[in-house]
């Protein structure tokens, strides 16, 4: 089935091209009748690049933050084949068997192996969907290493460069699409994807995480680990310009969102409308999605018409949210009597309602205290939780109930 899905204020920017191709190295899939764009941003409305930028300006995402180049150890000088109007895609010429690695984690929306009509050319290959509603086609391999439905991580490998399907000598080649739909195949406009995968100061050696204000080398903070783990897994992005702002403090709309990725729900991304008695799930948000989510399967029960998203979110708030994910998506028991709170120096400031739950939350190791100068351990339970505590937490939760 193919799509055609061109948006208004696109098509006359759309170069739409029925040439051949006929020239260079590589490949010639993808080569005629096809809406091409300028750039990412050429094909967002204002509405849509808020909405994939998610919300608030402390957490506001560029949509090119998030790319790597797919071959490590592979030079640019290894394009074969530029993005032109006969090839939407970039052809990278390597040997057989170099690893490919997805240039932004995501879902696995297809592969010849379920699309063997639409994929007809690209012989074995991998569809990844991205949050904001990219697609990357990594196409030719010689062996695939994942199947639909996989929720891959930026930098894990996908598969082997091979010489199949329409292909004249081993090459990988590379495409980014734009305007798709969450967990759908989607044959649509393509962009030139050089841009989004070169020029950021990807630092390779430490697997694609390259915040300029987290340190992973000899001063790294305590978080750094943390903030690796949340990104690969795909749990967190940056914050946009290189940034993962850990010191940020989180709100309830973001804490929704991650728990929704963790439930593997990122179907839900797609919905825009307010499922929910809360009159302040705007429709069309970053978080509309997650929190249509959080309300259907409990996690967020609101504070009767309210769930206020935009509010930042306490310590003990966040346990009471980590422990419902746990209890309402993981059926694990997430409550544990007071008495776990006994070696925390502020374990009376913890609210009544709360105590349960952080006393699970540090049973489970998932919340921890910190460690003061006057050597009081404190739980904090009314202070703002940050980015980089978001970031330890929901590795540490998922580790312990999935
Ligand atoms: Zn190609």
């Amino acid at each position: 089935m193919m799509h055609t899905q061109v948006k208004e204020g696109f098509t006359s920017r759309a170069l739409r091209c029925v040439l051949a191709a006929a020239l260079a190295a590589g490949c010639f899939v993808a080569s005629a009748g096809l809406a091409f764009a300028q750039s990412i941003d050429d094909l967002l409305s204002e509405e849509e690049l808020a909405l994939a930028e998610g919300g608030s300006s402390a957490s506001a995402r560029s949509l090119d933050d998030f790319w790597r180049w797919p071959l490590p150890g592979i030079g640019e000088d290894h394009i074969s084949q530029d993005f032109w109007s006969g090839h939407g895609a970039i052809d990278i010429w390597a040997a057989e068997g170099t690893p490919i690695v997805a240039a932004r984690g995501g879902i696995v929306v297809a592969t010849e192996a379920t699309n063997p009509q639409e994929l007809d050319g690209y012989g074995n290959c991998v569809v990844v969907y991205h949050e904001d509603g990219t697609e990357s086609y990594y196409a030719h391999m010689s062996r695939r290493d994942v199947n639909k439905g996989d929720r891959v991580y930026l930098g894990q490998q996908l598969g082997l460069v091979g010489n199949t399907g329409n292909s004249f000598g081993d090459h990988l080649h590379f495409e980014i699409r734009v305007n798709a739909t969450p967990d759908e195949f989607y044959w649509g406009e393509r962009i030139d994807p050089l841009p989004y995968v070169t020029g950021h100061d990807y630092d390779v050696s430490q697997n694609g995480v390259w915040f300029s204000d987290v340190d992973f080398g000899a001063n790294a903070q305590w978080y750094a680990p943390w903030v690796e783990q949340a990104v690969l897994s795909g749990l967190m992005e940056g914050a946009g310009d290189n940034l993962f702002q850990p010191d940020s403090r989180i709100t309830r709309g973001q804490v929704l969102t991650i728990l929704c990725r963790a439930a593997g729900a990122d179907g839900a991304y797609g919905n825009g409308v307010n499922d929910t008695p809360f009159d302040d799930n705007l429709p069309g948000q970053y978080y509309t999605g997650a929190i249509n989510w959080a309300y259907n399967v409990g996690v967020a029960e609101g504070n009767g018409d309210a769930v206020s998203p935009d509010d930042l979110v306490t310590r003990e708030e966040l346990a009471t949210l980590i422990a419902r994910y746990a209890e309402k998506v993981r059926g694990v028991h997430s409550t544990a009597p007071a008495s776990e709170l006994a070696g925390m120096d502020d374990a009376d400031e913890v609210s009544s309602w709360a105590v349960g739950h952080v006393a699970w939350a540090i049973q489970a190791d998932i919340i921890t205290g910190s460690a003061e100068a006057d050597g009081s351990l404190l739980v904090k339970p009314s202070g703002n939780a940050s980015r980089a505590e978001m970031a330890a937490i929901i590795v540490r939760t998922v580790d312990a109930v999935g």
